[in-house]
């Protein structure tokens, strides 16, 4: 099979779906793979890292290709000739998308809606990028923070430990508190879901007390969106611990739904002066009230920033684990240098979006009639 590796055009976006490592292990299992010059300059891939792996690398018009591989997300009009594409597609936020993706007859899968089991953990792209995005919220708050985070005994005297405060323990959160961990920050964390309270103290953090809901989570693991009382009531147990603390890092995101607001202005202005907010939850409406996706506000004394591509930070290593997930993908698609889309199939069918002319997820067919 013929897979072509796109340039991605997204500004600042610096990974690249697949690097010279799986490359190379593509071509051994016999695939053709060609690479847009200059698709993994900024991850740190130079165009010879490709050839070397095997890949021909071209510039100017795309050669045709049987499955393109971006990270994404990816417009129609961009993939050029091929019959599949393979990318982080929005496809609950941007239907249109995956119509105009279905009307050129492409077969597309969503990275995002690869199904969170333990069967396609490999291929769990939404995890691999939390990971980095959690690491990188640290170190970007550390970095705003006018503290050191861990406890220093100078001879200029004893300087105490910042508090780090993590809200939503999922893959992104637990990332971030075990970062704030090894920096030395005393953390804490919290989440709706009441697995996530013995996750949170594994990693060496106190978990906050604040309603926690058995309802809340579902088959998946997932949490589902909670009434306005809950809300209300976690307003109540999180406004002291968010006060208290000198960086807050919000992850909580509910799949497919706007991110519940769980900071208001008030809460970020009973801060002390210089106290730094990262909002993971912006790209998807953000967990707090002042939160802007894409810039940094300021609220009184205390930054709120609402980064939406921190993985980029880390493209490297982000690319090296995304293309982990894409290749165990494209392996398990295909079949004697053919794809094999079977829609009845939990991962192929989760992930497939659209197929022969058609959209054919149910989900991303209700978001399109919701959208016109
Ligand atoms: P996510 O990005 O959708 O959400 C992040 C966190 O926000 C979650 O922990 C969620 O519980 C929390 N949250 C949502 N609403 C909240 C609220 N109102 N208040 C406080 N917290 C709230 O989730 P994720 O990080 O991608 O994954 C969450 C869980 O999914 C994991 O902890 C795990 O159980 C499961 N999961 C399973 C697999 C697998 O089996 N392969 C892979 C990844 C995740």
């Amino acid at each position: 099979m013929h897979i072509r590796v796109h340039r991605e055009t997204q500004p600042d976006q610096r990974r690249v779906a697949l690097v010279p490592r799986t490359v190379k292990s593509l071509v051994g299992q016999g695939h053709r793979v060609s690479v847009a010059s200059g698709a993994g300059t900024a991850a740190g891939y130079p165009d010879e890292a490709y050839t070397e792996a095997g890949a021909d690398v071209f510039s100017g018009s795309p050669p045709e290709a049987d499955l393109v591989v971006a990270v994404g997300p990816l417009e129609a009009d961009d993939v050029g000739p091929a019959r599949g594409v393979i990318a982080f597609l929005d496809p609950l936020g941007s239907p249109q998308r995956v119509a105009a993706l279905a009307e050129r007859g492409l077969t597309a899968f969503a990275m995002e809606l690869i199904p969170r089991t333990t069967k396609a953990q490999a291929m769990d792209a939404l995890s691999s990028q939390a990971t980095s995005a959690g690491y990188e919220a640290v170190l970007l708050a550390a970095s705003r923070l006018p503290r050191f985070l861990p406890m220093m005994m100078t001879a200029a005297g004893t300087i105490r430990p910042a508090k780090v405060l993590v809200i939503g323990a999922g893959v992104a959160g637990l990332q971030a508190i075990a970062t704030a961990r090894r920096l030395g920050a005393v953390v804490s964390g919290y989440d709706i879901r009441p697995a996530a309270a013995e996750q949170v103290k594994s990693l060496g953090a106190t978990f906050v007390g604040g309603p926690v809901e058995e309802a809340a989570e579902d088959a998946g693991g997932y949490a589902g969106e909670v009434t306005e009382d809950t809300r209300r009531r976690q307003l109540e147990a999180l406004a002291g611990h968010v006060a208290a603390s000198d960086i807050v890092i919000t992850t909580a995101q509910v799949p497919g739904r706007r991110a519940p607001r769980l900071i208001t202005t008030g809460m970020i202005e009973d801060m002390k002066p210089g106290s730094v907010v990262v909002d993971l939850a912006a790209a998807s409406g953000g967990n707090c009230e002042p939160t802007v996706a894409g810039e940094t506000v300021v609220v009184g004394e205390v930054a709120v920033i609402g980064p939406t591509d921190l993985a980029s930070n880390t493209a490297g290593d982000a690319s090296e684990m995304y293309a982990r997930n894409v290749a165990t993908l494209i392996e398990y698609l295909v079949s004697d240098g053919q794809l094999v889309v079977d829609l009845e199939d939990e991962i192929t069918g989760g992930c497939c979006v659209a197929h022969e002319g058609a959209i054919v997820d149910d989900r991303v067919r209700s978001a399109l009639e919701g959208s016109s």
